[in-house]
C-alpha cells in the first residue's frame, strides 16, 4: 500500500480473516432471533404507512406496512412471527432514527407467508413491489436502460458475501436477472467477477448455459471499489455496446430475492451477510433475517458485545460505524464488522479515534479513483462550506474508502463524506446546483 501498512494494521487491529474461512462453508442460518427491528422509512423525510400497532400478533411474511410513494411503494414485511412490541423511532444502519416495527419472537421456527396471489400479476414490477424489494424502479420502469450489470466482485477486504451468494445461488442469481430483464424488457445484462475465481466462474457458466443475452465479464482483483458509474465505465468501454447513461447496476443480493418473489411468491425477509472482523472468534456468512439487530448475529459468531470497540455496518473500506449494537440488519446489508482494539489509551479509549492533522501528503489524492481531491472537499465539509465541497465534487465520490485507508493522519475522509452527503437539507442544494 504505497509503503503504508494496511489500515488494519497501522490502528493495532488484528486483521480480519474472513476471506479465508467464509464462503469455504454454507452460509449459517440464524433465521429465530428473540426480536427484530423492521425499518419503515429509509430516511427520517420518507413517507410510509403501518398497518400494526403494539400487542397485534404477526406472522412472519405478513404484510406489516408500506415504504415511499405510489406507483413505487414498496411492502413491508414482517419477517419473524410474533408480537409487536412497539412501532417508534429507531437507529437504523445508515445514521437516522426511523419509524420501525419492534418484533418480539414468539420462541418458535417460522414458515414464512407466501405473497398473496395475484391474477396476471406473474413476471411484473408489481410481485416486486410486493416483495419489498428495493430497486431503481423509477429507472428500471424507464424504458431508457438496455444494459443490466450485476458486480459480483468483492471489493472489501472483509466481505465475501457477493461470492457466497454466487456460490450457493448462481441458478437464482441468473433466474433473479433473467425476469428482470424480461419484466423491464431490457435486452443485455453483465455479471463482472474477478477473472480469479475459477469456481464461481464455473456455476455461473453452468447457470447461464440456456441463458440469453448475459454476459459473463471478468475484471482484475484490483479493479476500483463497488462504485456503480466506475465500473459501468469500465466494462462498458470495452465494447459490450452499451453507453453508461443506459446501464443501471443490480445489488447481486437482490437477484434471488427477485427469483423467489417471482417463482416461489415469497417475501424479501432474508439475506445474506458476512460477519468478521477481531471481535468475531468464529467469522463467517451468514443467512439472516431483515431487522435482526447486529449484536444478536455478533453473539450467534462468538462475539463479546462488551469487549468491542467499533461495529460497521458494511466492510472495512465503505462501511458505516454504528452507534449501537442495536442496529438492524436491512436488505441492504453486506455484511457486520465487530472490531476489538488491544491497545488502548489510559483514558480506554481506542487509538484508532486518534486523529492527527493532515500532512498533505496527496495519498488520498493519488489513491481516489474518481481523481477528486479528498483532502480540499473533507476540509471543506469539516467547516460546514458544503457549496465549495460540491463544486470540488463531493457528490463525484463514490464512496469506496480508499482515502481513509491510505490517510496516514487517520482522518475518516470516507465518513465524512458521507456524513455530508446525508444531510437532507443538504441533498436538496445539490439538486439545485
Ligand atoms: S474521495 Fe475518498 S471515498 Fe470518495 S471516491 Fe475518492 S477515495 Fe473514494
Ligand atoms: S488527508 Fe490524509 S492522505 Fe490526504 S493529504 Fe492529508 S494526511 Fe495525506
Amino acid at each position: 500500500m504505497d509503503g503504508f501498512l494496511p489500515t488494519f494494521i497501522r490502528r493495532k487491529q488484528t486483521p480480519p480473516r474472513s476471506r479465508e474461512t467464509a464462503f469455504d462453508q454454507p452460509a449459517l442460518p440464524f433465521l429465530s432471533p428473540s426480536r427484530v427491528v423492521i425499518p419503515l422509512q429509509e430516511t427520517p423525510q420518507s413517507s410510509y404507512r403501518c398497518l400494526v400497532k403494539a400487542r397485534d400478533e404477526v406472522k412472519a411474511g405478513q404484510k406489516i406496512g408500506d415504504r415511499g410513494d405510489p406507483p413505487f411503494q414498496l411492502s413491508v414485511h414482517a419477517t419473524i412471527s410474533g408480537r409487536v412490541q412497539e412501532v417508534d423511532s429507531h437507529p437504523s444502519p445508515h445514521g437516522y432514527h426511523v419509524a420501525s416495527v419492534v418484533i418480539e419472537s414468539s420462541g418458535h421456527e417460522d414458515v414464512i407467508e407466501k405473497l398473496s396471489p395475484k391474477p396476471g400479476a406473474e413476471e411484473k414490477m408489481e410481485v416486486l413491489l410486493e416483495a419489498g424489494i428495493p430497486l431503481d424502479y423509477k429507472k428500471l420502469a424507464g424504458n431508457q436502460l438496455d444494459t443490466l450489470l450485476v458486480n459480483g466482485t468483492e471489493f472489501e477486504p472483509t466481505l465475501t458475501v457477493h461470492h457466497q451468494i454466487i456460490w450457493e445461488m448462481a441458478s437464482q442469481v441468473v433466474g433473479g436477472l433473467q425476469a428482470l430483464m424480461k419484466i423491464f424488457s431490457i435486452p443485455q445484462a453483465v455479471i463482472c467477477l474477478e477473472g480469479g475465481e475459477a469456481r464461481l466462474i464455473r456455476a455461473l457458466e453452468e447457470a447461464l448455459k440456456d441463458s440469453k443475452g448475459i454476459l459473463l465479464h471478468p475484471v482484475s482483483k484490483s479493479y476500483p471499489p463497488t462504485g456503480e458509474l466506475v465500473l459501468i465505465e469500465k466494462v462498458l468501454k470495452k465494447g459490450n455496446g452499451s453507453s453508461s447513461a443506459r446501464a443501471m447496476g443490480v445489488e447481486i443480493a437482490s437477484l434471488p430475492a427477485v427469483y423467489q418473489a417471482i417463482y416461489q411468491r415469497t417475501p424479501f425477509v432474508e439475506r445474506t451477510i458476512t460477519v468478521s472482523g477481531s471481535g468475531v472468534p468464529h467469522p463467517r456468512n451468514m443467512k439472516v433475517r431483515v431487522g435482526t439487530p447486529f449484536g444478536e448475529i455478533i453473539s450467534q459468531c462468538g462475539g463479546d458485545l462488551e469487549n468491542l470497540t467499533q461495529i460497521i455496518m458494511g466492510g472495512a473500506l465503505m462501511g458505516i460505524s454504528q452507534p449501537t449494537s442495536q442496529a438492524p440488519v436491512t436488505q441492504r446489508t453486506t455484511g457486520i464488522l465487530a472490531l476489538v482494539s488491544l491497545n488502548l489509551t489510559r483514558g480506554h479509549q481506542s487509538r484508532m479515534y486518534q486523529e492527527g492533522p493532515c500532512v498533505r501528503c496527496a495519498k488520498c489524492v493519488d489513491r481516489c479513483p474518481v481523481s477528486i481531491l479528498p483532502n480540499v472537499i473533507g476540509a471543506y465539509c469539516r467547516k460546514n462550506r458544503f457549496a465549495e465541497a460540491i463544486e470540488k465534487g463531493l457528490f463525484v465520490c463514490i464512496d469506496c474508502g480508499l482515502c481513509s485507508y491510505v490517510c496516514p493522519a487517520r482522518i475518516p475522509l470516507g465518513e465524512i463524506f458521507k456524513e455530508a452527503k446525508s444531510r437532507g437539507g443538504f441533498r436538496g442544494r445539490e439538486e439545485n446546483t
